[in-house]
């Protein structure tokens, strides 16, 4: 696989659980937003085998590892690494992905105790929003439903992109969670642009304000709340 980089601890990205994380190189999805785009072509970053990155990732003091991106998922050696790293049962093991390749995700399961999806839209934009040849929605269903139907523990999570999305959108994720059976938190986190942005690709978005998502915030569907995190 090709990684990106390695930051030695995180206090962020695993709520109450210090991590290593893991930045995997390469995205099969090209979201115009994206704050890692240095990451989404499939020539970024450096060949590694999955025992030099487990390598250069263990003996932190952190009680885990946060596998993101790009997208880990497109690695078919990304269960390989994960169960190296799994090999202390005491340390956390959480995996970031937008959910498009679920066999990989499959076999990366039993390493896993936590899953932050990166719930992109409504399933009619998927595509718009992915930028990708064929619509992905499907894959990421599959790879929702199995999620739901597994001990990992899953954390849905949109970027709301005030120029891009609607609060109707944001109801409409909702929905759709509710309807595979989710219950529990949803995390909306707005979008910002940052050095990782293309100022091409962003140029005209705006950091939306919290008060655009009143009226999607007022009616969760029932045995889902909803978190709003304004950074
Ligand atoms: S899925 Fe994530 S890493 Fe890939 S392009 Fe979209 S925001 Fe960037």
């Amino acid at each position: 696989m090709r990684l990106g980089t390695i930051i030695d601890i995180s206090l962020v990205d695993v709520p109450g659980i210090p991590v290593t994380v893991i930045f995997t190189a390469g995205c099969n999805f090209d979201c115009p937003y994206c704050q890692n785009a240095e990451l989404i072509p499939l020539d970024s970053g450096h060949e590694r085998t999955p025992e030099q990155i487990a390598k250069e990732a263990q003996g932190h003091l952190t009680d885990g590892y946060c596998i993101t991106g790009g997208e880990p998922t497109i690695y078919g050696d990304l269960p390989e690494l994960l169960r190296l790293l799994a090999v202390d049962e005491e340390k956390h093991i959480n995996l970031n992905t937008q959910g498009s390749v679920p066999r990989i995700l499959e076999q990366s399961m039993p390493y896993l105790d936590s899953v932050w999806l990166d719930f992109k839209t409504i399933p009619e934009k998927y595509q718009e929003i992915a930028r990708t040849r064929r619509d992905p929605w499907p894959k990421v269903e599959e790879s929702i439903n199995m999620l739901l139907d597994s001990d990992v523990a899953f954390w849905p999570r949109t970027t709301y992109v005030g120029t891009l999305m609607t609060p109707d959108d944001i109801a409409g994720i909702m929905e759709a969670l509710s309807r595979m059976g989710f219950k529990g938190s949803y995390l909306v986190q707005n979008y910002r642009a940052s050095d990782g942005t293309r100022p091409d690709e962003v140029k005209g978005f705006t950091a939306p304000a919290v008060e655009e998502l009143e009226s999607a915030v007022a009616s969760p569907p029932t045995g889902i709340e909803i978190r709003l995190e304004w950074r």
